[in-house]
This record gives C-alpha cells, structure tokens and sequence, in this order.
C-alpha cells in the first residue's frame, strides 16, 4: 500500500469546506494565544493601577503569611473576573460558533467559577510559599520558590484524578459490556487492575472521544468519555486509549514537570531581574518581596511562558508521537487512530505549513501522524505474520 496515498484519503475525506474551516479555527487560535497574553498584561495594570492591593487590611506587618495569601487570592480573583469577557469569547462563543462544544451558558459559567475559586485557593496558597521564600532567602529565592513549584506539580498530578477531576465530571465504574472487554488487555498490559477502568461523562465539555491514565500505585486508573457509547468506533476507542495508555507507561507527566520546572528557574530568574522595570511601568514602588508587587511579577512570568510555548509545544509534539507508537505497536489499530485523529482535524488544521507547526502546534499535525500510522500499517501488512490482525468495525 502507498502510505502517502492513504494518508491523503483519509484527511481528503473531510471535503474541502470542513479543510477551509479548520484553517480558520486553527489560525484563529495563534491569535487568541496572543490576545491571552495582551489581556493578561492589561488586567494586571489594572490591578496595579487600581491600587486595591495596597489597601490597609493588606498591610499587616506582623502576618506576613496572611497578607501574602489574601494578596495573592484577591489578585487572582480579580484578574479571573476581569478577563472573563476574554475567556466567554475564547472558551464559549467560539466554540460554539465552530461547533466544538454544545455545552450551555450557565453550566460553563459554573464550572468557570469553580475552576477559579480552586485556582485562586491553590494559586495563592502556592504565593504564599514563594513570598515566604522571598523574605527569608532574599537574593536566590528564585531557586527555592523553583523546588516549591516542582513539589506543588507534583502533589496536583497525584491528587488530581481522585480530588479534581471529580468535581468537573462524574466517574463511574466502566460498565460490562465490548468496551470494556476491549480495554482490559490493554489496562492489564499496562499495569492498571480491571476494576479500574471507568467512564466519565466527557460529552458534558466536548463532542470528541476522549481518555485519560493517570493516578499512581492504588489511585492509577484509565477513564474513557461516554462519547465511546456514542459517537465513536470501537477501534477508534481502542486507538485512542491505547495512546493515552501510552503517555502513561512512558511517564509523560512526570517528564513534563521535570522539564516545566527548568522552564519556572529560568521565569523566576527573569522575574527577579525585570521586576524593577516592569514595576515601574505598572506604577508599583512596592519591593519584589511586597505582595503588593504581584502584578508586576505575575507579568514577567506571563512574558516568559509566552515566549517557551514554541519550546513547551517541541516536548509536547515528541511525547504525542511515542504516545502514537506505543498505541500502534500495542494495539495495532491503525485506521481507528486515523479516524479518530481525523476528527480532532477540525480542531487542529491537518495540513499547517512546516513553521506554523514548530510554533504553535502542541499536537504533531494530524497528517503527519496519519501517515506514520500508515507507514506502521504498511510494513505489518507486508509480514501479517508479525501481528495478528484485528477486527475492526
Ligand atoms: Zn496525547
């Protein structure tokens, strides 16, 4: 077979007005990255302009740890709350406007307020830690508050699957039935007990089949959406949660807090040397270690994260493939994980040039990975003696 040929059909077959489509969206989403980071810099001169952190229930000088904390937690409220206009557009009307998501307005709109009441609980608490650090270490305290960012990824990643991603979807256990018969060679490979499959209610966010692994020791477990019941092929499921698998076996998440706290040294690093600056140009005379300060500090770490996304996005590109390898070589599916990638197309433009694709795409293109999955499928086809073949439907 002509694996090129193949690839071609199978993104061809998405007909030229769904192609044109996915271009708009996907170049759509290089300019909200940077409309993200012009509306973060804003709301923070805001904040700092309106002085609200400067006020005398935030000055006590014999609570430091309180001050820092409720600094900090107002900040991200407000900052949460001032960009919400920014985010209703981003994560709602254009999602619906692009038929990504049918999820209504009130229900995004609570889920909005408790992701940012967790966030801010968490985020200042975090604050809090670092303004710690910045009284008592002063100088090098970007080294410090860096292994206390490590740690906090670390505690989020364990305790995620069984106090977070609850409050968002409901788990329940996955029924009897070929899913779960499908799934449980491939949970058995991969060290996660049978009785940890489960299914979560993914069509309440997206429209697309989604899964994950995650958790370690007893609190491991793979949770597919309900959109497997739904809208998608049992080879596409097989495809996909033996790509999510992979990330798991691989240690993908542990990787990326390894290489994300290199990237928090060196955002600090440069935090520490341009807050005088941006300071200045927030019109804040407060010190670093002054929770005061915090808009301008938040800024530099804002500028800094924007710049690593080509960098974050490499990472993510090469973990996306050994996912698909490991998903190819322990499922075999092929054509599932052609179909179901070929559905994220809509999302992700297949066909980006080579420099769009470096920059801003954290997935690999979907043509790119669809051929690979069909270079696999050509050389098993070839020796069908390698592999026995799987039913698909
Ligand atoms: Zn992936």
């Amino acid at each position: 077979m002509d694996a090129q040929a193949a690839t071609n059909a199978y993104i061809d077959a998405m007909g030229p007005e769904r192609l044109a489509r996915a271009m708009a969206y996907t170049t759509g989403n290089h300019w909200i990255l940077l409309g993200t980071l012009v509306v973060s810099i804003l709301t923070a001169y805001l904040i700092a302009r309106s002085n609200v952190l400067t006020r005398g229930f935030l000055k006590s000088e014999q609570k430091p740890n309180r001050t820092a904390f409720l600094s900090s937690a107002i900040f991200m409220l407000l900052f949460s709350s001032i960009s919400l206009p920014w985010t209703l557009y981003a994560d709602w009307v254009r999602q619906h406007a692009y038929q990504r998501s049918s999820q209504p307005l009130g229900d995004f709109l609570s889920q909005w307020a408790l992701s940012t009441v967790i966030s801010a609980v968490l985020g200042a608490l975090l604050l809090a830690a670092i303004y710690l650090i910045l009284r008592r270490i002063g100088q090098r305290w970007w080294l410090w508050a860096t292994g206390v960012v490590a740690v906090s990824m670390t505690a989020l990643l364990l305790a995620s699957p069984v106090v977070l991603e609850p409050l968002f979807n409901n788990y329940q256990p996955l029924p009897v039935g070929a899913v779960r018969d499908a799934l449980i060679p491939m949970s058995v490979e991969a060290g996660v007990p049978a009785d940890r499959l489960f299914v979560f209610n993914g069509s309440r966010q997206s429209n697309n089949f989604t899964a994950n692994a995650g958790g370690i020791g007893a609190t491991a477990r793979i949770a597919v959406s309900d959109v497997a019941f739904k809208d998608a092929t049992l080879s596409e499921v097989r495809a996909v949660t033996g790509h999510e698998i992979g990330h798991y076996v691989l240690k993908h998440s542990q990787w990326s807090i390894l290489i994300v706290s290199v990237l928090t040294l060196v955002s600090l690093f440069a935090a520490d040397r341009s807050y005088p600056r941006i300071a200045r140009l927030f019109g804040v005379s407060a010190p670093i270690a002054d929770p005061a300060g915090l808009p301008a500090l938040m800024t530099t770490v804002s500028i800094v994260a924007f710049l690593a996304t080509p960098f974050l996005n490499t990472m993510s590109r090469h973990f996306e493939f050994e996912a698909d390898r490991y998903s190819l070589e322990h499922v075999g599916e092929a054509d599932g994980l052609a179909t179901a990638l070929v559905k994220t197309a809509d999302y992700r433009n297949p066909r980006p040039g080579l420099v769009e694709e470096v920059l801003f795409y954290d997935h690999p293109s979907v043509s790119r990975r669809v051929y690979k999955g069909m270079i696999w499928k050509a050389a098993h086809e070839a020796s069908p003696s390698a592999s026995p073949s799987i039913p698909s439907n």
